[in-house]
């Protein structure tokens, strides 16, 4: 909730925007709810203000400076930790920066600052080129790959992050920076994975490659034979090059063509198999898979990316959700560290929550960003997801079981940065960014806390993932 100090500043704020030029009706009513993710009356900011472009970006951040009010960025509104709008921030919420600019000869597409994964895959469809974007399609894609983010063509292209070539970002001093490898290569590493840290993304400029379609294999196996159904993934993963990108989810299972109608909605485990190379490798590196004798139905099938996004959607349906997520990174998972979480992870709070591990490797090795976790072998998400609000204990719970579980393969104390949640983020708990970011690969910490003070040096953006300042640190 708002303290008195910030209530007495929300009454100054408005004043000071229209003064600087924004529209009366972009400033919005911050009680009235918005698309965020868990927005609940605890993250309502003091106002939020619809940006149309980036001098609105502009005027509001100067604005901010000058009053001394934090700042949160609403994208895609789909983080878990609701990050995007945060009590006592000023919310600019991107959305209407949603201009996408494919520009095939320089094999380069240019999206707005509140782009969704959705548009751009669809804005993609036909042109021959796809990059790594997230499943959920409302998720924002400079969201996704400030985080560094994963995607259906990951070990292919690394993390999302990775394809950023070039970026606006309007900073914490109020000034526009045209972020690419010859001005600031220092800058450019850090927003690869290091957040929104440093200011507010208005445009970024992503590398697609060239790829039409995938091959993709969906191996469903009921609760009995999960545990094989991970071990699957695992295998496949090690023993596959980089064409192949694996995912397995201890989830509900969906309706699948074969599927037993009795084992839909129950829970099982969902592999889910991408395949961008050519017919013949992918044909090696996927047959084995299509007939593995435990599994409960297997789809296979060539599918644009658009065609694949609008298979996986329905698993999101909803807009507006709370979540409690658990997330980290491990090098090594034997057969007991899988049956711990199998016996965790089935009895499913819920329907909307999962339990997934991704295999990395491939480009996310090669990369070049901070996103933490680069050269761990597994990536670990405990998704806990709610619509009905009665659903929230037993999710929490759920996820704190599975969390015990990770604890015993989790390197370090570094989290997923997209997969932060509420209790694990924001400006009471910057330590989280510094054991992050201290385990990345990246701009090492003490450059990202040095870019930090350089561009945030009020520290206005406090609501991302964030790190300790040299000045905190001492
Ligand atoms: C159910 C679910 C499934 C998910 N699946 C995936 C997945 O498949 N792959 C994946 O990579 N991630 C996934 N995520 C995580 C998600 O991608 C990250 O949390 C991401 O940061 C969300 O971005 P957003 O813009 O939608 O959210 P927001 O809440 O709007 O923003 C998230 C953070 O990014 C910052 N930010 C957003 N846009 C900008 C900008 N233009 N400039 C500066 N800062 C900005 C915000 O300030 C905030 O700190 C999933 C999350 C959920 C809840």
């Amino acid at each position: 909730m708002a303290d008195r100090r910030s209530q007495g500043i929300a009454g100054r704020i408005p004043a000071s925007l229209t003064d600087r030029g924004i529209a009366p009706e972009a400033i919005q009513d911050p009680a009235v709810p918005s698309r965020a993710a868990a927005g609940t009356p605890d993250t309502a900011p003091l106002v939020r203000v619809r940006c149309r472009d980036e001098s609105d970006v502009l005027a509001a951040i100067t604005a901010c400076a000058g009053l001394g009010v934090p700042i949160s960025v609403l994208g895609g509104g789909y983080s878990p930790g609701a990050l995007g709008e945060a009590a006592g921030t000023v919310c600019l919420d991107l959305a209407g920066l949603d201009r996408i600019e494919v520009d095939p000869e320089a094999r380069t597409v240019t999206v707005g600052g509140g782009v969704t994964a959705g548009a751009l895959d669809r804005a993609l469809d036909g042109t021959g080129f796809a990059l790594n974007l997230p499943v959920p399609s409302r998720i924002g894609v400079a969201g996704a790959a400030l985080s560094g983010g994963v995607g259906v063509l990951l070990r292919r292209l690394g993390f999302i992050g990775d394809r950023i070539v070039a970026a606006r970002l309007v900073d914490g001093t109020g000034t526009v920076r045209q972020v690419d490898e010859r001005r600031d290569p220092e800058l450019l590493r850090a927003l690869r994975g290091g957040g929104g840290n440093f200011g507010a993304v208005t445009e970024l400029t992503l590398a697609p490659a060239p790829i039409r379609d995938f091959h993709v294999v969906q191996l469903a196996f009921a609760a009995d034979h999960a545990a094989e159904g991970l071990s699957l993934v695992l295998d496949l993963a090690a023993g596959a090059g980089d064409d192949l990108t694996a995912v397995a989810f201890v989830r509900a299972l969906p309706p699948l063509p074969g599927l037993d109608p009795a084992l839909v909605g129950g829970a099982g485990v969902l592999a889910l198999l991408v395949h961008a190379g050519e017919a013949g490798v992918a044909e090696r590196d996927l047959g084995p898979a299509t007939l593995h004798p435990r599994a409960a139905a297997v789809v296979a099938g060539r599918l644009t990316p658009l065609q694949l996004r609008e298979r996986l959607e329905p698993a999101f349906p909803f807009e507006r959700f709370g979540a409690h997520f658990r997330s980290g990174f491990a090098d090594r998972l034997g057969d007991g560290d899988i049956e711990a979480f199998v016996d965790a992870a089935a009895p499913l709070p819920g329907p909307h929550s999962a339990f997934e591990i991704v295999p990395l490797g491939g480009a996310v090795r090669r990369g070049e960003g901070c996103a933490p976790g680069r050269d761990a072998a597994f990536m670990i998400n405990v998704m806990g997801l709610w619509v009905e609000p009665e659903e929230a204990a037993a999710t929490r719970e759920w996820a704190a079981g599975l969390d015990r579980v990770l604890a015993a393969v989790r390197r370090d104390e570094a989290r997923v940065p997209g997969f932060v949640s509420r209790d694990e983020a924001g400006s009471g708990n910057a330590g989280l960014g510094d054991a992050a970011y201290a385990a990345g690969d990246g701009p090492a910490l003490p450059i990202l806390r040095e870019l930090k003070n350089r561009h945030d040096p009020h520290r206005l953006f406090t609501t991302a993932l964030t790190f300790t300042t040299d000045q905190e640190h001492a």
